[in-house]
């Protein structure tokens, strides 16, 4: 086998791609896992993770990456901080371009995630990291005694809200419906919160401002009324894009642009695998993309086993 040509190669760096490197390392397929611009994917910007076993008192996101690979890389697998930019599954072995290279694969684990869905209203651009912002772990700081708005009614609203209070004097949720949909405990919590605040059935139309975010346009949906609210950020969290690009036109995927998988994880080309996010548009949480992960990699074995060669 050439020094570019692997057993098996992982596409993404998330807990389902670690967690594919770990198992498929402990199978002696010797994977690499390109790792993507950023290491450990999503939960690696998560300010605590309190639902993942084995960790009572919670852990951040970044420390679980760094176990999760520090595990994988215990027995083998090989991390490159490589992103895939296309590939070709049309034969074996599969191809992978990089930016710094070419891979070839007797077998692939696609664990590329998926990416914060954009507002796309006027302005959210322009001030993506003056002002605008899709990750209260990363940026809140910036945010000392300020005032910002968070977007969104989800999980990741409240609970990256719930964060950003310790920096910010007031967080604004504001929600296109009148009802939540994040979990009672995320509510209850970011309800009790006396720095949190919400505006209901309510929209952002624009962003304004002047070199920095100044001023958020809102409409509300039930009454038509548009007020401008001044503030100093506004922190998106309206859901995800599963990261699949690349593989349209190679691999299945749903109307909501996810790759389709079967039980197993297998995609619809034999010998190329998927898992976490970027084939889950109903879980989408740590321990689930873990699970996918292992499953992929056990799969993976069981092909090239069958595949010999
Ligand atoms: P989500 O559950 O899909 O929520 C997205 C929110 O954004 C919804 O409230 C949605 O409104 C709103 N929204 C979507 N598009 C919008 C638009 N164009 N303009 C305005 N608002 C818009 O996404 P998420 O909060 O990122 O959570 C993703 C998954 O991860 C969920 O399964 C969640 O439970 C999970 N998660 C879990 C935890 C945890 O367990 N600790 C933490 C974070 C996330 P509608 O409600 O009207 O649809």
């Amino acid at each position: 086998m050439s020094e570019n040509h692997h057993k098996v190669v992982i596409i993404g760096s998330g807990p389902a791609g670690l967690s594919a490197a770990l198992y498929a390392a402990r199978a002696e397929l010797e994977p690499i896992v390109l790792t993507g611009m950023e290491l450990g994917g999503q939960v690696s910007i998560t300010h605590i993770v309190e639902n993942y076993p084995g960790f009572p008192e919670g852990i951040s996101g970044p420390e679980l990456t760094d176990v999760f690979q520090k595990q994988a890389e215990r027995f083998g697998a090989k991390l490159v901080f490589d992103s895939a930019t296309e590939v070709d599954f049309s034969q074996r072995p599969f191809r992978i371009q990089g930016y710094s290279g070419e891979y070839f694969a007797d077998a692939v684990i696609i664990a590329t995630g998926a990416s914060p869905r954009h507002l796309n209203v006027p302005g959210e651009t322009e001030f993506t990291g003056r002002g605008v912002s899709y990750c209260g772990t990363c940026d809140g700081y910036f945010f000392k005694d300020k005032e910002v708005i968070v977007v969104g009614g989800g999980d990741s609203a409240l609970e990256e809200g719930s964060f950003l209070t310790r920096y910010a004097n007031s967080v604004t949720v504001v929600h296109r419906r009148d009802e939540l949909r994040a979990g009672p405990f995320t509510e209850a919590r970011a309800r009790e919160n006396p720095k949190i605040d919400f505006i209901w059935d309510t929209v952002v139309k624009e962003i304004v401002g002047n070199g920095q975010v100044k001023t958020a346009v809102l409409e509300n949906r039930k009454t038509g009324e548009v007020k401008d609210l001044s503030i100093d950020g506004v922190f998106i969290f309206i859901g995800h894009i599963p990261n699949t690009d690349m593989f349209k036109g190679q691999l299945e995927l749903d109307d909501q642009g996810y790759l389709k998988v079967n039980r197993y994880n297998h995609t619809n080309v034999p010998g190329v695998f998927a898992a976490g996010e970027v084939a889950d548009s109903h879980f989408r949480q740590v321990i689930t993309s873990a699970g996918m992960g292992a499953a992929a990699a056990m799969e993976a074995g069981r092909f090239l086993e069958e595949n010999e060669g």
